[in-house]
C-alpha cells in the first residue's frame, strides 16, 4: 500500500493498494473524527460490483448505500438533488460521511452533494476507474452538468480521504482504461518525462500501484499552492482547451480520454506552428497510440473555436492556453480573442 499526503488547506491521506475497499474500516478509524454513520453514494454499473466490500467492511459505522444511474448523461441537478435527499432520509449529521464509490461522475456528485448538505460535510472518495484515480479524486473539484455546459455548478471541496483499491480496475473496459492513460500522458507531458517514456509501453499496467502513486504526486504539485485554480493549476488543462471542444463537437460520443488525446496533439501542433515552441507532436502521438488514443478528429476549425469560445468565455482576461515546451516541461500563455482564433487554425492539419 502507497500513502500520500496532500497538504491543502485542510490535508488529507491518499491511499492506494490491492484489496483497500475490504479494509476500509481501518483508514475510517484514522480520520480526525470518526463518523457514527456512512451513506455509500455509487452507480447502478459500479455498486452490484463492490459495493458489498465496502459494506462488510464499514458495518459498524451503520452504512447506507444510495443507487445512481451511471453515466455523464445522469451527471445533472436532479440527480444530485436526489444524493441530498438520501443523505436527510439517512439521517446524516455533521460529524458523519459520504463515500463516493464509482468512477469521475460519482466523485463529482457525491462530492458536490457533501460540499451543500447542511453547508457542507466531509467525504471520502474511493475512485474505481483510472481516470477518477489519476486525477478526478484529487484536488476538491465537485461539480454537476447543465444543458449548457459540463461541470457549470459545482464547489471547491477536498476529500477527506482517499481510497484507491486497484482491485476495481480489473473490470474496468479498454476504452475506460485508454482514458485514463490520456491524462497519465498529460501529467508526463507538463511535469515527468521518465513517465512519458514509461507510459509508451503497455506494461505500465503491471505497476498500476506506483503508476497511480506517481500521478497522484503530480496532480499534487499543481494543486498545493493554487486550490481554487488561479494559477499554475491551469497547466492541467493542457489537451482540455480544444479537447472539450472536440468533445462537444462529437455530441460526446467521444470520451473525455479520446477527446483530451487529440486535444494534445493539437494544442502541441499549434504551439509550434504559432512559434511558442520548438517541440513537435510526433513523440506524443506515438505515447497516445500505444495506448489506443486516438490523435485526429475532422472537426472544422469554425466548429473548435464556436465550442472552445463558449467554454472560455468566462474568462475575463484573455484566453489562457498550455504551451508544452519540451517533455516534461510547460508554460502558460494568454491570449487575445483574435491570437486565440489564429490558434485554433493552426490546431488543424
Ligand atoms: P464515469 O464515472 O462515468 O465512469 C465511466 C464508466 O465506467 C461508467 O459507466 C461507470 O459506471 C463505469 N465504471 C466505473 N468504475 C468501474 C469499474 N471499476 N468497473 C467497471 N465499470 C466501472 O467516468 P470517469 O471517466 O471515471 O470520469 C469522468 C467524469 O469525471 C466527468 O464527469 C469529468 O467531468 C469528471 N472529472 C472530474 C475531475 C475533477 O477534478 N473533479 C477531473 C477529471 C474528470
Amino acid at each position: 500500500m502507497t500513502e500520500i499526503r496532500i497538504d491543502t488547506a485542510s490535508p488529507y491521506r491518499v491511499m492506494i493498494g490491492s484489496g483497500l475497499l475490504e479494509e476500509a474500516d481501518k483508514y475510517i478509524q484514522k480520520l480526525e473524527k470518526i463518523p457514527e454513520s456512512v451513506v455509500v453514494v455509487t452507480d447502478t454499473n459500479v455498486g452490484p460490483l463492490y459495493a458489498d466490500r465496502i459494506l462488510d467492511a464499514l458495518e459498524d459505522f451503520h452504512p447506507s448505500l444510495y443507487t445512481v444511474p451511471a453515466g455523464e448523461e445522469n451527471k445533472t441537478p436532479d440527480t444530485l438533488i436526489s444524493i441530498v435527499r438520501a443523505l436527510v432520509q439517512h439521517g446524516l449529521t455533521r460529524s458523519d460521511l459520504v463515500i463516493a464509490l464509482g468512477g469521475g461522475v460519482v466523485g463529482d456528485m457525491a462530492g458536490f452533494a457533501s460540499a451543500i448538505y447542511l453547508r457542507g460535510i466531509r467525504f471520502v472518495q474511493c475512485p474505481t476507474t483510472l481516470l477518477s484515480a489519476v486525477d478526478a479524486s484529487v484536488g476538491g473539484k465537485t461539480a454537476v452538468d447543465l444543458p449548457e455546459g459540463k461541470n457549470l455548478v459545482g464547489a471547491f471541496h477536498q476529500p477527506s480521504m482517499v481510497i484507491c483499491d486497484t482491485d476495481t480496475f480489473k473490470t474496468l473496459p479498454e476504452i475506460r482504461i485508454a482514458d485514463g492513460a490520456a491524462e497519465m500522458i498529460k501529467h508526463a507531458m507538463i511535469a515527468d518525462t521518465p513517465l512519458l517514456e514509461q507510459m509508451r509501453d503497455p506494461g505500465w499496467k503491471i505497476h498500476i500501484e506506483e503508476t497511480v502513486a506517481r500521478n497522484i504526486e503530480i496532480k499534487r504539485s499543481f494543486v498545493l499552492g493554487d486550490e481554487k485554480d488561479q494559477g499554475k493549476r491551469q497547466m492541467l488543462n493542457f489537451g482540455h482547451t480544444i479537447g472539450h471542444a472536440i468533445e462537444a463537437w462529437s455530441g460526446f460520443r467521444l470520451t473525455h480520454g479520446q477527446a483530451v488525446a487529440i486535444g494534445m496533439v493539437m494544442e502541441t501542433r499549434a504551439a509550434r506552428k504559432l512559434g511558442f515552441t520548438d517541440m513537435d507532436e510526433n513523440e506524443l502521438i506515438r505515447v497516445l497510440e500505444a495506448n489506443h488514443l486516438p490523435v485526429t478528429a475532422a472537426a472544422p476549425a469554425d466548429q473548435i473555436l464556436h465550442f472552445a469560445l463558449h467554454d472560455k468565455k468566462r474568462q475575463s482576461k484573455g484566453i489562457n492556453v498550455v504551451i508544452p515546451r519540451k517533455t516534461g516541461q510547460a508554460e502558460l500563455r494568454t491570449l487575445d480573442p483574435e491570437q486565440f482564433k489564429q490558434y485554433i487554425g493552426a490546431a488543424l492539419i
